[in-house]
């Protein structure tokens, strides 16, 4: 059976060729597709592309464009059965986190990929990774459900959970990590699906539900040996604050002086949510670990587990804009929803 994959540009690199004549990176027009690379009419699939109007580079994109692009998903979800993204490596993790909370209802494949060369140079990453991309977002198990039904991101031979990834090379081609969750597929001479951690939604509703509002009125504080009380005073208080991304030391542990814990508990109790990440790559949040992590605990901060900042953030954005309260917005957080993080 035939796939019918949408591919949605959004900006970035992949999406630059050198123009012969001038020498300069100017947009690839994905429509003519099967023009650039006849060879995709093998692939089983059907393939429709949608550009956004302007495309940005990913370092310029704020949360109405995920609502955006939630929004177009949404409105093309029953006529297609998979979903490509094209996006800027540099903010990626942070869009697709935000959509695996958006998509609220996802039972089909929604596929993040970019590049770090642009598609029409020579040794490019980009057709690799747009060409498994479409295949991934196409495949189906023997019963004809998709194979990967959640927010993903393919990335040089692997593919990841979205919510679980972070860029962490401005240079290797394998630019994307995810520490704490193994990848959702290797990609060799077939690509071998990690089935067993792969989510599968309990319902598959013909309609998809998103979410439409995203607060950003967050921040995210990153502890480093110095930080002094008038600037964790000033960041915490800034009129409007709703929820505050910590990222603290190790396993979750930050300074026991007296003004700092002060500082943090007098947050919460003006109802910021606080949420505890680590600074580590790998690794999670144990706030009963250590004193250190046990005071923060006690002050009100609700542990992140091993979530990725990006996730974090999206995931703060999404409660709060749902949730008008603390408490609600705190129930929230203290379990996955779509398998963020490792309970
Ligand atoms: N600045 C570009 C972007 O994120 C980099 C890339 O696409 O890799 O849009």
């Amino acid at each position: 059976m035939r796939s019918s994959i949408l591919i949605i540009y959004t900006g970035g690199t992949i999406g630059m060729k050198t123009d012969p004549e001038t020498g300069a990176l100017v947009p690839f027009d994905f429509s003519a597709i099967y023009d650039e690379f006849p060879l995709l009419k093998r692939l089983h699939v059907d393939i429709d592309v949608l550009t956004l109007d302007p495309v940005i580079d990913s370092s310029n994109v704020e949360p109405h464009n995920w609502l955006e692009l939630a929004r177009l998903v949404r409105d093309h979800y029953e006529r297609y059965d998979g979903f490509v993204v094209l996006h800027g490596t540099d903010t990626m993790s942070y869009t697709a986190s935000a959509m695996s909370f958006l998509l609220e209802t996802l039972a089909k494949p929604v596929v993040f990929t970019g590049s770090q060369i642009p598609i029409g140079v020579l040794r490019s990453d980009g057709r690799e990774n747009l060409i498994t991309a479409i295949e991934i977002a196409g495949a189906r198990l023997d019963d004809g459900r998709p194979v990967v039904p959640e927010v993903s991101l393919y990335f040089q031979n692997r593919l990841f959970r979205a919510n679980r990834t972070s860029k962490r090379s401005a240079e290797a081609l394998n630019a994307f990590r995810s520490y704490n969750y193994p990848p959702l597929a290797e990609v060799g001479v077939n690509i071998a699906y990690n089935l067993p951690a792969i989510m599968r939604p309990a319902e598959c509703p013909p309609k998809l539900r998103i979410a439409d509002s995203l607060c950003s009125d967050i921040a995210v504080v990153k502890l480093f040996p110095g930080i002094d009380e008038r600037t964790l005073r000033t960041m915490l208080s800034v009129e409007g604050l709703r929820g505050v991304v910590l990222e603290t030391y190790g396993a979750g542990n930050a300074p026991t002086c007296e003004w700092f814990l002060r500082t943090v508990s007098e947050a919460v109790a003006r109802g910021v949510v606080v949420l505890n990440v680590t600074q580590c790559g790998g690794g999670a949040v144990a706030m009963e670990l250590y004193e250190t992590g046990m005071r923060l605990r006690d002050a009100g901060v609700v542990s992140g587990h091993d979530m990725t900042t990006e996730a974090a953030v999206a995931k703060m954005m999404y409660v709060l804009g749902r949730e008008g309260s603390a408490e609600g917005a705190r129930a929230l957080l203290e379990r996955p929803l779509k398998g963020e993080f490792t309970a």
